[in-house]
């Protein structure tokens, strides 16, 4: 119980890394703090590459050890297109900050399974198999209702709640602010394997992403032999499945040779799975006390593997807006547009890139870097993570978006006939609801 007579000062819906994150920093400040966590971890999550610029938040969070015993080394990433005959690989260590030269492939089960018991550790009440069903505030606090594994309700009060619900979006849903990103719209099937043909020495850990002509591959791997691969795909594409998935995804594997070749004695080890339709963005971050974290927030799309590292910043740079409004700080609109316009600028960023990385033009651009003014360093450092602070990336952003204006351009009809097939896909998908 707090000092205000609520039972905790914040109270976080979902166990993820957005919300094991924040409420191990606010327990850090001395805050009283419950997660409330659905599953049971350790549980099965997608999102396993992680990026450089995640380390530091895994530092302060004390769990760096942790997480190296559990991960594989990913010092980079492969970009391989068929239609090329060419693969580039961008090494993080060549970034304008050369300080974070690697990050690590993860189970999403064990990275999440050691940071919500970290939070557990610094003294956040951490409830497993529980779901917030309900929240309402009324005299300046939460009543948040809570269903356990049992079936038994109880409620709890909080003066703050974040929702950190992931794509289940408990608050976006429960307010109507979810939006679906009109322009973006794909759909992902996926599943883990043994067995594959991995890169050598240090490039063993990378990530592979492999263009196709319905979309783009991931092949990630880990620590333990194993990869994770998952193809990312306009819905159009996934409409034409008449089998069951397993079997949807090995042929679809099947029509990207490069990476059939790397698989052609790999066995699934487990059901393969698919989600559909993930870009989306809230109409609003912060409302009368509560905030919106991570995916709970917004998603873009998994291509520069920016989701988890996100969730992980978000949640560092929140924990001042959280402490500001508890404290009832009357500069606390201004930290809030701060820290806003901080987020929307990452997502941006990332969004810029990812709504044309199946572009012709941005291909070719990946495929043959130039680093004309250190613009490569600034896409490595883009794909490092670095946004988050004021590293000198975004002027070379901008420049090399100019570039990329010049090879749209020069290569138009190509460049036409990808954003046509783009549009059509989006259009169907949405047609079809
Ligand atoms: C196909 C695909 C591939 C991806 N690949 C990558 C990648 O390679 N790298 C990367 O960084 N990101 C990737 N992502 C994104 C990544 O999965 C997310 O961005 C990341 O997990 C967000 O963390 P979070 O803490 O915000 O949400 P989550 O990790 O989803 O955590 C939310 C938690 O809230 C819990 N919860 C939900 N509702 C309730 C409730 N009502 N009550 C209690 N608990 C609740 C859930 O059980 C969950 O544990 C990918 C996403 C997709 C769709």
């Amino acid at each position: 119980m707090t000092e205000t007579g609520c039972d905790y000062d914040v109270l976080v819906i979902g166990g993820g890394p957005a919300g094991a994150t924040m409420s191990t920093f606010l327990a850090d400040r001395g805050r009283g703090v419950a997660v409330i966590e659905k599953d049971v971890h350790p549980r099965f999550h997608i999102g396993e590459s992680l990026l450089p610029l995640s380390m530091p938040v895994f530092e302060r969070l004390g769990v760096v050890d942790k997480v190296a015993d559990i991960g594989m080394i990913k010092y980079g990433a492969e970009f391989v297109s068929p239609w090329h005959r060419k693969t580039q690989t961008y090494y993080f260590g060549g970034a304008l900050d050369k300080a974070y030269p690697y990050a690590y492939q993860v189970k999403r089960e064990d990275l999440d399974r050691i940071l919500i018991d970290n939070a557990a550790d610094k003294g956040v009440a951490v409830s497993q198999g529980s779901r917030v069903v309900d929240a309402h505030r009324h005299g300046g606090r939460w009543d948040v209702a809570v269903e356990d594994r049992d079936g038994g309700r109880r409620s709890l009060t909080a003066r703050y709640l974040v929702d950190a619900s992931g794509r289940d979006t408990f608050m976006g849903k429960k307010l109507g602010i979810k939006q679906r990103n009109p322009n973006h719209n794909s759909a992902a099937i996926f599943s883990h394997f043994e067995n594959a043909e991995r890169l050598g020495g240090i490039d063993e850990g990378n990530i592979s992403v492999f263009w196709f002509d319905h979309g783009w591959f991931w092949f990630i791997p880990f620590r333990d032999g194993s990869v994770s691969v998952g193809a990312v795909c306009w819905p159009d594409y996934l409409k034409t499945r008449n089998t069951d998935v397993d079997s949807f995804l090995l042929e679809t594997i099947q029509k990207c040779p490069p990476l059939a070749e790397r698989l052609r004695d790999a066995r699934m080890t487990m059901p393969a799975r698919a989600t559909g339709n993930f870009s989306y963005q809230a109409d609003r971050i912060f409302g009368d006390g509560y905030m919106l974290l991570g995916d709970a927030y917004a998603f873009v799309d998994p291509v520069f593997s920016s989701g988890v590292h996100i969730a992980l910043n978000s949640a560092t740079h929140a924990t001042e807006v959280v402490e500001a409004a508890l404290r009832e700080d009357p500069e606390l609109a201004d930290i809030q547009a701060r820290y806003e316009e901080r987020i929307h600028q990452a997502l941006e960023d990332f969004s810029w890139f990812i709504y044309r990385i199946t572009q012709p033009a941005m291909r070719r651009m990946f495929l043959k870097p130039r680093n004309v003014l250190r613009v490569k360093e600034a896409i490595l450092s883009l794909l490092a993570g670095d946004l988050f602070r004021d590293t000198p990336v975004r002027w070379r952003l901008q420049l090399f978006k100019a570039f990329y204006a010049w090879t749209y351009l020069i290569h138009l009809p190509s460049n036409i006939a990808a954003k046509r097939r783009r549009q059509r896909a989006v259009a169907l998908a949405a047609e079809a609801g």
